[in-house]
């Protein structure tokens, strides 16, 4: 198996580091809001990692922290008049309930930064007292200087980080580019004890402490988006350096970049969506299939085509469990030999730095088997058999019944879009009683039309 490492700037060889065990950690939300659609990917990603890795027989540990105490959140609490602790409180239960929604198993722990501060400042401490790190005011900073090799896992020189941080004219720091380990309480702000006074510690030094504490000095995977690269990630990699010269992970995986309709999602664009109101526009599986359909690395593009080509892909895969009476079948008892190649060919991609969009051809193969007329109906029950579970590791499929029980098949689903269009000569026709009778006697029989500015979708009513 290989892995693409942000480290080496390659595809390693992957090599845990005990046999037959995988300790991965990706960093979790920073529950002030509920979650970008952007932030979805990394959440899906690495839990299609866990299971994969899982389905090859790996015993699986996988941490992901709550970021429970942050700027961020502090100003949502001010803005509502609340606590800090209520919005986290609020924000945790939103992303646990959307995970769910995403088929995304939460990881095995969860640890809360707010639940970490003394192992926090005692880790500061320790950096302090080595001499990586400094006191100025209330507040103590990392010396980036301290570690020859900052700076390798984002790629940047400390001369061109000094200065870009320049413009920020901190005097405070020995180097510009020295980060943030604790950070002195200003008035109103929830505010711990330490040996250099009220605080609270910064975002990198959170993420240090507890991926060490569950998976140990050096695990084996860690990851999140390519936006937490610099300075995230290299400030983490630093503090685990300055403590025992060991890298905190042996591996670097970091997903591309999301862009809605080919621009950056921001707020100023209008373009800035929750992967909560997306997912009441869209099925959550459908999501899903959006995201693997292309390799993670790659930046990809959320539009209305490629979500109704998965929106298809997805309906094509249930017509053939339809067709072959799935639910009906004694699974076990199917012999599967014929896609033992098929198996190892989403296997060989899956192998090559999780190439989720190659892995799908091998689904989309299977279906076109268990399509074919030509093929016995043993073959046929084989294909989809195998669909299913090579499905099932990329966490589809997993509501089977519900799903194939309201479904629709592809002759009602061109009955639905015909009258989508009559609908559409009625409005152009300036005809709204009859538009409105489509739209609400559809609804009635449970399909529910949205308009959208690419035009109209459906979708079955939960
Ligand atoms: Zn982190």
């Amino acid at each position: 198996m290989r892995v693409y490492n942000t480290m080496t700037r390659k595809k390693d060889e992957f090599v845990p580091v005990n046999a037959g065990k995988i300790n991965m950690y990706a960093c979790g939300p920073t529950v002030y809001n509920y979650f970008h659609i952007g932030n979805a990917r990394p959440f899906l990603f690495f839990d299609v990692v866990r299971r994969y890795f899982t389905y090859l027989g790996y015993d699986v540990t996988y941490v992901q922290n709550i970021t429970d105490i942050d700027d961020k959140i502090i100003e949502q609490a001010n803005q509502e008049g609340s606590s800090f602790e209520d919005i986290a409180k609020r924000y945790t239960q939103a992303f646990f309930d959307d995970l769910k929604l995403l088929n995304i198993n939460p990881a095995d722990y969860n640890p809360k930064a707010t639940e970490y501060i003394q192992q926090m400042i005692e880790l500061i401490d320790i950096l302090v007292k080595k001499g990586n790190a400094y006191e100025a005011n209330g507040d103590v900073y990392f010396a980036v200087e301290s570690i020859p090799t900052y700076g390798k896992l984002s790629g940047k020189n400390l001369e061109d980080l000094q200065a870009g941080a320049r413009v920020e004219a901190n005097t405070q720091k020995k180097n510009p580019a020295d980060f943030t380990l604790w950070k002195k309480a200003k008035e109103g702000e929830p505010k711990w004890d330490s040996p250099w006074g009220e605080g609270r510690p910064g975002w990198h030094t959170e993420c240090v402490v507890m991926s060490r504490k569950m998976l140990g000095q050096t695990f084996d995977i860690h990851g999140g988006g390519v936006d937490l690269v610099f300075p995230h990630h290299e400030n983490e990699l630093a503090q685990a350096y300055a403590l025992d010269g060991r890298p905190l992970a042996n591996y670097w995986m970091h997903n591309g970049f999301l862009n809605i309709d080919g621009n950056k999602m921001s707020k100023s664009l209008n373009n800035f969506f929750t992967t909560r109101d997306i997912m009441k526009k869209y099925d959550p599986e459908v999501i899903r299939f959006f995201f693997l359909s292309k390799h993670y690395r790659s930046p990809i593009d959320f539009n209305e085509d490629i979500i109704i080509e998965s929106k298809k892909a997805l309906a094509n895969f249930y017509s053939v469990f339809k067709e072959v009476d799935i639910l009906n079948l004694e699974l076990d008892s199917i012999d599967k030999s014929a896609f033992i190649s098929t198996v190892e060919a989403f296997k060989e991609a899956m192998d090559d730095d999780f190439n989720t969009a190659k892995a799908l051809a091998s689904l989309f193969d299977l279906a076109k088997e268990a399509k074919a007329k030509k093929n016995s109906i043993e073959v046929r029950q084989a294909a989809a058999v195998t669909l299913l579970e090579l499905g099932k590791v990329l966490g589809f499929f997993s509501n089977l019944e519900k799903t194939l029980e309201t479904s629709v098949d592809q002759h009602a689903e061109k009955l639905i879009e015909l009258l989508i269009s009559y609908r559409l000569d009625a409005k152009k026709e300036k005809n709204y009683a009859l538009s409105d009778k489509i739209r609400k006697d559809l609804l009635e029989l449970g399909i529910e039309l949205q308009d959208t500015p690419q035009g109209t979708i459906w979708k079955i009513k939960d």
